[in-house]
């Protein structure tokens, strides 16, 4: 890997300039963050307005804004209410037809279900998460806890595709678990955009929610040369930002994406809009030479 400071040596010094200067107001407004945000009242309501966004995260920001909104349309509203509603599995008249990508209707209801079953027995997905991530697998104990919660225990009938929504970063596939890490740096930073609910977890244990954004801005400032979006990678890009910022190392995911969603890095060379991008200087697209030297 490339020396931790990037191509021009003053790597951390370009990303915190990036996180100063960035515009929050235009990307939170796109973001399903800003869904989220109205909702959360307290940690219980922000969890399940939460968790219910992060699994709703695929694809563009618009469409998922869109979806979220209708699910929260079929729920009265009131997402917490509706997990205190699902006492039992099944799908009501008014969730069904829902439809996002893959997800559908009685995948979410099923959630609602699964979601008040964890409140009745642990209390609360802040409590799952820590007891996995005392565990020896540390963080990623704390997702694999979070995951075997959410899907339930084998024999419960969810409905098809459910259980693949939620993946683990321990299983055989690796997966980078974007959607519940993103629901996790939501829960635990307090610092702007995010809600800071979770008292029990330190912004410092976060690791960086990998999405296709986030893994080219990545990769092209030489903090990863994994070829794949793994939990291997997930791991490698924070151990990279926490010697920027030991304390919060995940403050960059926001302005990452962002300036991925938000079309201001064309993730091509084009002097006219990679001009005054504080992140020429490091960029293996200008600088491919960088890669090879390190
Ligand atoms: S220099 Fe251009 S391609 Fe590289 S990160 Fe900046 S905007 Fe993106």
């Amino acid at each position: 890997m490339l020396e931790s400071q990037g191509a021009s040596g003053r790597l951390s010094e370009h990303l915190d300039a990036l996180v100063a200067r960035f515009p929050y107001a235009r990307s939170l407004a796109q973001d399903p963050l800003s869904c989220v945000r109205p909702l959360a009242k307290d940690r219980a309501s922000a969890e399940a307005a939460g968790l219910f966004a992060a699994t709703l995260a695929i694809g563009n920001t618009t469409s998922i804004r869109r979806a979220f909104e209708d699910w929260l349309a079929r729920c009265d509203g009131d997402l917490l209410a509706a997990v205190r509603a699902r006492d039992r599995p099944g799908t009501p008249s008014a969730m069904r037809g829902f439809r996002h990508r893959w997800i559908r209707g009685d995948q979410l209801a099923f959630l609602a279900y699964r979601l008040h079953r964890i409140g009745k027995e642990s209390g609360s997905l802040e409590e799952v998460f820590s007891s996995g991530r005392d565990g020896p697998a540390g963080f990623a104990g704390g997702l694999d806890a979070l995951s075997s919660a959410l899907r339930g225990p084998p024999g419960q009938h969810a409905p098809r595709g459910y259980r693949a929504l939620f993946p683990s970063p321990l299983e055989g596939s690796h997966s980078p678990c974007k959607r519940l890490t993103l629901f996790v740096r939501w829960m635990v930073r307090s610092e702007y955009p995010d809600l800071g609910v979770w008292a029990d977890v330190s912004p410092s244990e976060l690791r960086i929610p990998l999405d296709q954004h986030v893994y080219w801005i990545a990769y092209h400032l030489g903090l990863t040369r994994r070829r794949t979006r793994s939990w291997a990678a997930v791991e490698e890009i924070t151990a990279a930002l926490r010697k920027f910022d030991p304390e919060d190392p995940v403050k960059y995911d926001f302005v990452l994406c962002h300036t991925g969603i938000s079309g201001d890095c064309p993730k091509q060379r084009d002097m006219e809009v990679c001009g005054p991008c504080v992140l020429r200087p490091d960029c293996l697209l200008w600088h491919p030479r960088a890669r090879g030297a390190a």
